[in-house]
């Protein structure tokens, strides 16, 4: 078993998911005592918060890249960054590591894909859903085309993310707002939502939606097994 190593922290309130999602398919295919080896270089969030509504996307490429460089010092085999956003450093990572790097927005194309859906909403915070880096991959690489909400759902589904999801609140008014957006994205012809902020997972689950939802965190955590078992 490849040694994963996590960057997290962003928030905490994720990445104790991925520890436990990594664990539970580890054990779920190896069975008995087995848990995963791993390691993870965890932030301070408030320092990170701050660099992005600063837009200082130079100094939180600084940041991620010393994360993903303690892994490697950690004999870290493969990079999982547990956080949609912080993606926006992605190159920057790969650039300056040698550990292979699991891109959420790759893990996620690839399962879109198994379910011959071509078409998809995709909620995040506004850098997630407004920049380029994550639809890119999708069309580029699995020719998924990728619609947003309206800027005023944009604000509110940002707004949530920050005030309430990171901060482990969980709230049933937020809960509906986030299904009437996700419905409007259905009516506007999206065949499945990619719930693309490692936290929306918290808030909204499989059964509270009838289409097709995309868990970039339990897919990211579980590709991040497969490959470590590979
Ligand atoms: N975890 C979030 C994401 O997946 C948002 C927090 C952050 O900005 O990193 O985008």
């Amino acid at each position: 078993m490849k040694k994963i190593g996590l960057i997290g922290g962003m928030s905490w309130e994720s990445s104790q998911v991925y520890y436990q999602l990594i664990n539970l398919k580890v054990k779920s295919l190896l069975g008995r005592f087995h848990s995963a080896a791993c390691v993870m270089e965890s932030v301070d969030f408030a320092e990170i918060e701050k660099l992005q509504h600063a837009n200082d996307w130079d100094a939180l490429s600084k940041v991620m890249v010393n994360c993903a460089k303690n892994l490697e010092n950690a004999n870290a085999e493969v990079i999982v960054l547990c956080t949609n956003t912080m993606h926006l450093c992605s190159d920057d990572i790969v650039k300056n590591t040698t550990v292979p790097f699991l891109h959420i927005a790759e893990a996620t194309g690839e399962e879109i894909k198994k379910q011959n859906i071509d078409n998809v909403l995709l909620l995040g915070t506004k850098f997630t859903m407004e920049k380029d880096f994550f639809k890119k991959i999708l069309l580029e690489k699995f020719n998924i085309t990728t619609i947003i909400p309206s800027e005023k759902e944009r604000e509110t589904v940002h707004q949530i993310i920050y005030n309430e999801l990171v901060h482990g609140i969980i709230n049933s008014t937020s809960r509906e707002i986030y299904l009437q957006i996700i419905a409007n994205g259905f009516k506007r012809g999206a065949q499945g939502v990619i719930l693309g902020c490692t936290e929306i997972p918290l808030l909204i689950k499989k059964s509270d939606v009838n289409i097709p939802i995309f868990d970039t965190t339990k897919i990211h955590a579980e590709s991040a097994v497969t490959f470590a078992l590979k």
